[in-house]
């Protein structure tokens, strides 16, 4: 199968199954336990926790294992949100943000806060002038996401951390889409807090990180047992946690040059698409954009039958982000960048991962243009359009 939906979740690498192998089949001690294959395994996540903090030139002690890249949002925004409280109860996100971060916000609004939801620009960037205007001596957080997961725009981050920082307010970013693809450095980007998953980069599902900022005093997300710190009750899952920093550390030694393949496969495919198809809108910034993430609307048709039609060419992409699909409303993202209903309705993401080959690519091509023509044939949109061409 001709696999592009690597922003939903990718295939995790042979290396980090091997490094997580032991820790199911053999190494099973509780890490809290006192003796030698407990003691092994609290060793095994401290490794693993030192691992990922040089990576994002954390401190170790910063760093808190999830459950996944939803959790270390939910986590950051709420506990955040309720540990400044007594400063104040308002937060700034933007608009297109994943719905673990959005979510996170309606929930927190239901509650006592209040949340402002900026505008992005036509290219999914977040506005920074209204950004500021929407500051108040009540604003205690900031959370923008480093990449959108739809149309793969890559925010300013510095200088969205600088303006919350010349406030003093705190900073979180959901990097969910962007770690393992994108350099990134906590204290040169003066970001508070951020969030990780692993399965975004050849890692296991269901394992994620909280980055959180020393001196951030935020409560206790699990009550129960004293792991994480004593932060986030639970014994641990130790395989998990060993492939999430085995398959950062493989992404990261790779990352300069994974991220020149990738980007220019994804400038190739962007740049055949426009050439080969009439009526083809790419959606998200052209350069600021992350390495793998191709996102078009196509004018007149219904993303979902591109998808099906693909499918059948065993080709597997999406039509907005994985948690969206099985909802037939319109992405909000598409939506908040501008595009009305219909063009919103034709779109499709394909994003390209380690594992993409120009072949793969060229195939795509090759049956895409076909499918779009056939679907337009049927298109009462089209027929219309082209009646009012004549
Ligand atoms: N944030 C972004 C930007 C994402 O793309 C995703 C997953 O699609 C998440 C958060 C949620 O991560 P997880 O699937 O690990 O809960």
């Amino acid at each position: 199968m001709i696999y592009l939906d690597n922003a939903a979740t990718t295939k995790v690498r042979k290396e980090v199954v091997e490094a997580m192998m032991p820790y199911i089949e053999s190494n099973y001690g509780n890490p809290s336990s006192v003796y030698r294959i407990g003691r092994e395994n609290k060793e095994a996540i401290e490794v693993a926790r030192d691992k990922v903090a040089e990576i994002l030139n954390a401190k170790a002690s910063e760093i808190y294992f999830t459950s996944c890249g939803t959790e270390a949002d939910n986590w950051a925004i709420k506990g955040i949100a309720e540990a400044y409280k007594k400063k104040g109860n308002h937060i700034i996100t933007s608009k297109i943000e994943h719905h673990a971060v959005l979510d996170a916000c309606k929930y927190l609004e239901k509650n006592g806060y209040e949340v402002t939801y900026v505008d992005v620009d036509e290219d999914g960037v977040v506005k920074l002038d209204e950004l500021k205007k929407a500051i108040k001596d009540t604003t205690t957080l900031i959370t923008i996401m480093y990449a959108n997961n739809e149309v793969g725009t890559v925010q300013p981050i510095s200088e969205i951390a600088d303006i919350a920082m010349e406030n003093g307010i705190k900073f979180h970013t959901d990097a969910v889409q962007a770690v393992g693809h994108l350099k990134i450095d906590v204290v040169e980007q003066k970001i508070d807090a951020l969030s990780i998953s692993a399965h975004k980069f050849n890692g296991p599902k269901g394992v994620g990180v909280l980055y959180l900022k020393r001196g951030i005093g935020i409560s206790k997300y699990l009550h129960g047992g004293a792991q994480e710190r004593n932060k986030r009750a639970g014994t641990e899952n130790v395989a998990y946690i060993v492939g999430l920093a085995k398959a950062l550390e493989l992404a990261e030694k790779e990352r300069e040059e994974e991220y020149e393949k990738i980007s220019n496969l994804r400038d190739y495919f962007i740049k055949s698409i426009e050439e080969k198809i009439d009526h083809v809108k790419l959606n998200g910034h052209r350069e600021k954009r992350l390495p793998g993430n191709v996102n078009f609307s196509f004018r007149f048709i219904e993303g979902e039958s591109i998808l099906l039609m693909l499918d059948m060419e065993d080709i597997a992409a999406s039509s907005g982000s994985a948690c969206a699909s099985g909802s037939l409303d319109p992405s909000h993202v598409l939506l908040s960048l501008g595009l009305n209903h219909e063009t919103a309705h034709g779109s499709i993401r394909f994003s390209l991962g380690r594992f993409s080959t120009k072949e793969e690519v060229d195939k795509v091509l090759e049956v895409l243009p076909k499918i779009i023509e056939r679907l337009r044939g049927m298109s009462p949109l089209y027929d219309n359009y082209l009646q009012e061409e004549k």
